[in-house]
């Protein structure tokens, strides 16, 4: 930036703007560096600072107590004892607090509030609807492209496919953006098929136009109703437990191939976990967007006392 940057005054004249350079505790600096933690909460209503406290103070996986400033407009410094603190609730996370996403970060060094970059959160999405020898590390990145950051996926190193035909990646993706619902899978000797996505701890988003922080009865991006209809719905939200997909057909297939004797321990295994109604997905049903949500967030609200969407609280 130039030493002196011309602006136009309230006067309407124009004046210089002077150029000054103030001092920076470096204590005060690594402190929040490296001890505090900065949130936004992504909602287009405010949380109360008091009930976002007593919340976080029975949810988070940390002995000690910790510093929490307001901010204002849904923005949350965090200060921990110990750096172990910190870095054990970003492991932990996604959280939500009172059903809304939010997103962590460090506070860099000399970077405004403005600055701190929000418009990027991590998820585990669960996938499904994937042929069994197609679940593998090479697939889970090019699924994952398909989101602004691909980090990894939950098959293990060494191994080949995810035999039991589970697959899940966690992406980052940007939390402005509507959901992505899942993706056309091209196939040499069939027709396409669909894949589906479902998130892991997803919090409140809109069944009307697919993003987070509104019910769809507060939706703000009407243009888009009529032509999401029906493709964003709790069906989207993943179960909390892992579950199998394997089925009966793939059995068979296992058997084929492969060390008979160990496919068949294997592959028994596998079936006696197998439950035919995971795959049951919550495709598409026709419904009325505003009351569905409406029972789902009260439903979810009758459960979940903690309003907290964290590792501890599954
Ligand atoms: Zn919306």
């Amino acid at each position: 930036m130039e030493p002196k940057e011309v602006i136009n005054g309230l006067n309407g004249k124009h004046e210089e703007c002077v150029t000054l350079e103030l001092e920076s505790d470096d204590n005060i600096n690594a402190a929040i560096m490296s001890l505090s933690l900065v949130g936004k909460i992504i909602s287009e209503r405010s949380i109360k600072f008091s009930t976002l406290c007593a919340i976080l103070n029975r949810a988070w996986p940390i002995k000690g107590d910790f510093e929490s400033h307001d901010l204002g407009k849904n923005f949350v410094l965090f200060v921990f004892n110990s750096e172990k603190e910190k870095q054990e609730v970003l492991l932990q996370g996604p959280w939500s607090i009172q059903d809304k996403h939010t997103v962590l970060r460090d506070w860099p060094k000399e970077a405004t509030l403005e600055e701190i970059d929000f418009s990027l959160s991590e998820f585990w999405v669960q996938i499904y609807n994937l042929p069994l020898a197609m679940i593998n590390e090479k697939n889970a990145a090019k699924i994952g492209s398909i989101f602004p950051k691909y980090i990894k996926s939950n098959i293990n190193e060494g191994e080949q496919v995810k035999w039991d035909g589970f697959l899940k990646i966690k992406v980052a993706m940007r939390v402005d953006d509507p959901l992505k619902t899942g993706f056309n899978l091209k196939r040499e000797e069939s027709d396409l098929s669909m894949v589906y996505f479902k998130y892991e701890r997803m919090p409140e988003f809109c069944y009307s136009c697919g993003r987070l922080g509104h019910p769809a009865k507060e939706c703000g991006y009407k243009d888009e109703k009529k032509m999401n209809k029906n493709s964003y719905g709790p069906w989207l939200r993943a179960p909390s437990s892992k579950k199998s997909i394997t089925s009966h057909v793939m059995h068979r297939r296992v058997q084929a191939a492969g060390d008979p004797e160990n496919s068949v321990k294997a592959s028994r295994r596998r079936v006696k976990n197998s439950n035919i109604e995971d795959r049951k997905t919550g495709l598409a049903a026709v419904i009325n967007e505003d009351a569905e949500q409406n029972v789902s967030e009260q439903a979810a609200n009758k459960v979940n006392t903690s309003f907290c969407y964290g590792e501890m609280c599954t």
